[in-house]
């Protein structure tokens, strides 16, 4: 019976450095047993990201997963919105919602909660849900939080709408004109929420909700249905929580996981050869490589790194059957020196039993040159 997992690492990919003497922070890091691994595996790099989007987890771990870009949803907002357990109806759309922070002439001086404490953005965020209006307001975490509305109140929702931390210093009412002219009830709400947010007013800032990228209702199709095999996750982060429950996995859940350094790793690897036992395939998600990267963080990407090959897949090597299927890549590059998402191809490592028999498929010793990042899950999963 065919057994495979799939180990995404965020924002693994970066480029070489001077820092690194040349090197990538995988380069030059540690990892013997991902060595091993990729001893008796084929190795490459390939571009992860589907064409005609920006290198952001949500396109390009679809794209691994091997979805069709048809099926993506307008914003990760409806996958958030899996991951804390609500479902959206037909009739709604959802939209991600800053607590931001803007200058007396209303230019956007912060994205992401602007002096407040992480108690005070959730009581500032609950005082408003007692506005009465149609829309629904869930809180997430920080600055993070969701709308919920119904459809009907947006005259189309195809509109010009600008992600918060890309427009620092332009001016709100600018950037959320378009938005706001297709559903003028977000006029109001804006409005209704600056009015409620004045308790929180500083010297030369006062804080307001930015609403923006909305999506309906995800429709993916599941991964039963698209593999015909059963699957379970293994993930802290919502965002890979959210696809998971979008695909109809199985979701782990043991405490511990928290999508960053801090993360369990050998719990994760524990979890995911319990999962193996009672499913066919277990898609691992590991994401601290991308936040220390966010943080500028070099050291801390690298000593991750080894991390994640010490505790996470040496338990996978020694524990899973010699004939297990596995599968690791970055879902993009994250660099730890700009601390943003790059263009870069990542690496991959595909470790399936008997395919030298394959090389036909390959042009050269170890490279999968013919096949997509896209088609590469498929092709690890077909029974031979
Ligand atoms: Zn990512």
């Amino acid at each position: 019976m065919m057994k495979a997992i799939m180990v995404i690492i965020d924002g693994l990919a970066d480029e070489k450095m001077n820092e690194l003497n040349g090197q990538t922070t995988y380069e030059s890091a540690h990892h013997p047993n991902l060595d091993r691994l990729a001893a008796g595996a084929v190795t490459g790099y390939f571009d992860s990201c589907p064409q005609g989007y920006t290198p952001e987890s949500m396109p390009c771990i679809l794209n691994l997963l091997g979805i069709d870009p048809v099926y993506y949803p307008q914003s990760r907002a409806s996958l958030e919105l899996l991951a804390n357990g609500y479902k959206l109806e037909d009739d709604e759309v959802v939209l991600r919602c800053n607590l931001a922070a803007v200058d007396n002439s209303n230019h956007l001086i912060s994205f992401n909660g602007g002096n407040l404490t992480h108690i005070e953005m959730k009581k500032a965020v609950e005082a408003i849900n007692d506005t009465p209006m149609d829309i629904r307001l869930i809180h997430l975490s920080d600055y993070r939080n969701l709308l919920i509305m119904k459809k009907r109140y947006f005259q189309a929702l195809r509109c010009k709408n600008y992600p918060p931390h890309e427009y620092v210093g332009d001016n709100v009412d600018v950037l959320l004109a378009d938005i706001c002219a297709k559903a003028p009830i977000l006029k109001e709400f804006v409005s209704a929420a600056m009015e409620k947010l004045k308790n929180y007013r500083e010297d030369k800032l006062t804080y307001i909700l930015y609403p923006w990228g909305i999506s309906e209702k995800s429709s993916l199709p599941t991964f039963q249905e698209l593999y015909s095999l059963n699957a379970a996750a293994v993930c802290g982060t919502e965002i890979a929580r959210g696809i998971a429950i979008a695909l109809g996995m199985t979701l782990a859940n043991p405490t511990g996981m928290t999508g960053d350094t801090d993360t369990d790793l050998i719990l994760k690897a524990k979890t995911t050869c319990a999962m193996l036992d009672n499913h066919d395939f277990v898609f691992v998600h590991i994401n601290g490589t991308d936040e220390a990267a966010h943080r500028y963080d070099l050291r801390e990407k690298i000593s991750f790194i080894e991390r994640i090959d010490r505790e996470f897949f040496r338990i996978i090597l020694d524990e899973l059957s010699p004939d297990t299927r596995i599968y690791v890549c970055a879902d993009h590059g994250t660099s730890p020196l700009s601390g943003k998402h790059t263009v870069l191809d990542v690496p991959y490592i595909i470790k399936k039993p008997f395919w030298k028999n394959e090389m036909s498929i390959t042009t050269a010793p170890g490279a999968l040159t013919e096949l997509k990042a896209a088609d590469v899950l498929n092709y690890l999963l077909t029974v031979q």
